[in-house]
């Protein structure tokens, strides 16, 4: 018998994925059925974690589907948004990590490591580019809420001021655990963030039964097939699902022309309706809107110089 379907994409290793039909969670083995093209991708992974996907298998029930009888992947529904990673600066090859995200939590610490809001607002520039909201996790409060309190305090009020929410949590503690987990439920979210910000630490206190270092699927699935696995999806006990991306090295390269770049800056979109010139680059021109926000304080200074940062970086992205 032949079973058609749809399914999600909740793991890619070598030539094998795992597929899972969402929001239920019987993991089953599908191999790709010939070339599986996307228009206009020039993306080394046609298939992507987070993908929907149609499969046939022949079999008289999912549950009969094998790494020795696997299912064949036929064709990948368009995408709500993706995020993508470069392979270096100069190859034009890109990587899908993942594919229709609801959210993106981005972990980072003021401290322990000290946070850089440049690269921070370089990775929200990536996020709102690729369409996927994002919310700010502050993991290791326990380390910094009293000895830092002004910058806890100044980080409040540019992000959510930029139109970011931003949680407190703490790993070690528990503390804000139980919000974190309340945010992922009922969702597909990616967990990014520079190492040593405790992302592996956040997603075992909010699944004990989950171990990012290990990986969650057992090669059980995939016995013999022991190859790179490039993301990963988890499922969250209390509900919802994960995609944990290792590291940051590369995620934030965006084509971006200079003209752009404040399109991505939420708060200054808004603002800069009322320039005199349009486009209007928020630099030089005379009557912009968007430098009378910044002397009046309603577009904070340190959102600003990322931007201006980055307009002077502009080219080095490609
Ligand atoms: P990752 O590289 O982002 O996955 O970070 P890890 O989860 O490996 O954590 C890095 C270090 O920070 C480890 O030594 C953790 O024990 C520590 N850590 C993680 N979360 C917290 C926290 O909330 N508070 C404190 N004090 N330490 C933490
Ligand atoms: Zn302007």
């Amino acid at each position: 018998m032949t079973i058609k379907g749809q399914a999600t994409v909740v793991k890619h290793t070598g030539s094998h994925y795992l597929l899972s039909r969402l929001p239920e969670w019987n993991l089953f083995p599908a191999v790709l059925r010939g070339k599986i093209r996307l228009k206009g991708s020039t993306a080394t992974n046609p298939v992507a974690v987070g993908d929907v996907v149609n499969f046939e298998a022949e079999a008289d029930a999912v549950e009969d589907i094998s790494l020795e009888n696997p299912a064949a992947i036929t064709s990948v529904e368009p995408r709500r948004n993706y995020i993508i990673r470069k392979s270096t600066n100069l190859s034009r090859q890109s990587h899908i990590i993942a594919a229709n995200l609801d959210r993106a939590f981005i972990i980072a610490t003021i401290d322990f490591p000290e946070i850089k809001l440049p690269f921070l607002d370089r990775i929200l520039v990536t996020c709102e580019v690729y369409n996927v909201p994002v919310t700010i996790v502050l993991n290791k409060v326990d380390l910094y809420r009293e000895s830092h309190k002004e910058m806890l305090e100044a980080f409040h009020e540019i992000y959510e001021g930029a139109g970011y929410p931003v949680m407190e949590v703490s790993a070690l503690t528990g503390e804000g655990i139980e919000a974190l987990r309340e945010a992922c439920r009922g969702h597909v979210s990616l967990f990014s963030g520079v190492s040593g910000v405790g992302k592996s630490s956040l997603i075992k206190a909010l699944d004990p039964s989950l171990d990012p270092r290990v990986g969650e699927i057992s090669d059980v699935h995939l016995q013999g097939k022991h190859t790179t696995t490039f993301y990963e999806m988890y499922s969250l006990a209390s509900g919802g699902f994960i995609v944990d991306t290792p590291g940051l090295r590369g995620f934030g390269l965006v084509d971006l022309k200079k003209e752009e770049i404040a399109l991505y800056f939420p708060e200054m979109l808004e603002a800069a309706q009322d320039c005199r010139f349009a486009p209007c680059t928020h630099t030089h021109e005379p009557g912009c809107a968007v430098k009378d926000a910044v002397e009046a304080g309603e577009i904070s200074y340190e959102r600003y110089s990322s931007y201006l940062g980055m307009l002077d970086e502009e080219g080095k992205y490609r």
